[in-house]
């Protein structure tokens, strides 16, 4: 695909750094290099040292910066289209004094965000998984995170849809021949055994959405809502697990009144916990507010950790043990109030929720008593189901979950046994179908649909 302007953008990270990456892409990248340089292309791909001058300096050279270039002469390069690579140094003034040039060229502008992944994929560099792992990849925060884009990018997503999308197109060059070509010698056994594979993908389909949206939640982080009455240490239990020898990503903000959050890198998990406002009946409106938002996040939180005070045994705040589901870990803390019997008794017993029992745990914010079993706990509760060391590939986007549901939702219309004389309405399912898995990679076509009917039948010749 020829694009008309040829894009630039910094592709390392923000200055000041000991080298800045500028990225060129576009039919004039060559010319530009050759005017910036002063000299002939490099050979291709080979790191050339090279100053970098202001084109209309004229006799006068008004050297920029003294870096490297590299030259990817299309289509052998990350967009398929002519690439340069500037390596110059990292500081502010050097990056926008390369970059004021760069825009000097007449067709020459600034990238658009993600410009580069998107004229790869539309050069048919990358497929739309691959696209969006690279952007999970570039975000990724935790090993395991890491470990899922690299695995997309690596095509395993790609291979799954894409072989799925061909199943279906497969079984619609099957319909497609006896819609089209009804008048003449078909063979027989042409929708033979087709039922059984609209159930069999149908199968594979259900089973790779029905995964608790374990890939979906790795990507995004979990959430984990810290709910409990005034008091009982909610805020103090925060601190102390910040205070802990657990990789923290970003600082506490905001207020006790508010829902206060906390980053941490679990074990490779990313987890985001929230303190939330006591929950209790209250007059206070800024309060109230404190409290509809620790229920929302509550709501939507993976895992809630349910607060009590250990002394106050076996009073349990009606209020919290009413907010506890089968996702939830009982926290007691102040363990180093409670008599030892109180904590022993707490430690040893599960805590009846309106669901069901939930483990629970004794700790100390005050002298961190309790805490490995505890983060102990809440790892395995948020890493239920996901296996980053298998080769399987999750689902990782609710764009792809929307294009499985539609594609199911077709074949759940056709009626199996499939009844060879109503093939239009069959075929219109299947290529709906494979439409909406095709739509996942973006390799949507229906060129491959004719090629396959008259590359495996050989009719009309
Ligand atoms: P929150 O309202 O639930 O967030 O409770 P805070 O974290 O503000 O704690 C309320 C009071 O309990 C504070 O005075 C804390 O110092 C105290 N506190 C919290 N955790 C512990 C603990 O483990 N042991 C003791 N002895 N006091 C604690």
């Amino acid at each position: 695909m020829d694009f008309p302007d040829t894009i630039f953008a910094l592709a390392s990270g923000a200055p000041p750094a000991g080298i800045a990456v500028i990225r060129i892409s576009g039919y004039q990248g060559g010319q530009v290099l050759m005017r910036l340089s002063g000299k002939p292309l490099p050979m291709p791909r080979v790191a050339t040292r090279t100053r970098f001058m202001l084109p209309e300096a004229g006799d006068k050279d008004i050297v920029l910066d003294d870096g490297i270039a590299i030259w990817f002469p299309g289509p052998q390069s990350f967009t398929g289209e002519d690439v340069v690579e500037l390596h110059i140094h990292g500081g502010r003034a050097s990056v926008e004094a390369v970059a004021g040039a760069l825009s000097g060229f007449v067709g020459v502008r600034m990238a658009e965000p993600g410009e580069f992944t998107r004229r790869a994929f539309e050069n048919g560099k990358l497929d739309l998984t691959r696209a969006e792992a690279l952007a999970d990849l570039v975000s990724a925060e935790t090993e395991a995170q890491r470990q899922q884009a690299q695995r997309q990018f690596s095509g395993a997503l790609a291979d799954l849809y894409d072989g799925w999308r061909q199943d279906l197109v497969a079984m619609l060059a099957h319909v497609e021949t006896v819609v089209d070509f009804a008048d003449e010698e078909i063979p027989k056994d042409l929708l033979e055994g087709l039922d059984n594979k609209i159930l069999r993908l149908k199968a594979q389909i259900t089973q790779h959405i029905d995964d608790n949206r374990q890939g979906e939640r790795l990507r995004d982080g979990f959430e984990i809502a810290i709910i409990g009455a005034p008091n009982v240490g909610k805020s103090s239990l925060l601190n102390a697990l910040a205070r802990r020898d657990v990789a923290i990503v970003s600082e506490i903000a905001g207020t006790t009144r508010d829902v206060v959050e906390l980053h941490l890198n679990l074990g490779g998990l990313p987890v985001t916990l929230a303190d939330t406002a006591g929950i209790r009946d209250s007059l206070d409106k800024v309060e109230e507010e404190g409290i509809r938002r620790a229920l929302v996040r509550a709501e939507g939180a993976d895992l809630r950790l349910a607060v009590f005070d250990a002394a106050i045994w076996p009073d349990l705040d009606p209020a919290t043990v009413a907010l506890m589901t089968n996702e939830t870990i009982a926290v007691f803390n102040k363990g180093d109030l409670a008599d030892d019997d109180l904590s022993e008794n707490a430690k040893r017993s599960d805590i009846k929720g309106p669901y069901g029992p939930v483990p629970a745990f004794v700790v100390s914010a005050l002298t961190g008593d309790g805490f490995d079993a505890l983060l102990d706990a809440i790892k395995n509760a948020v890493s239920r189901g996901i296996d980053v060391s298998s080769g399987s590939a999750p689902l990782t986007r609710m764009r792809h979950r929307t294009a499985l549901v539609e594609a199911l939702e077709a074949l759940d219309r056709i009626e199996t046994p499939v009844r060879a004389d109503g093939p239009e309405l069959l075929a219109e399912d299947l290529r709906l179908a494979a439409r909406s898995v095709g739509r996942i990679t973006g390799t949507v076509d229906v060129e491959d649909v004719l090629d396959l009917i008259f590359s495996e039948f050989c009719i009309g010749k």
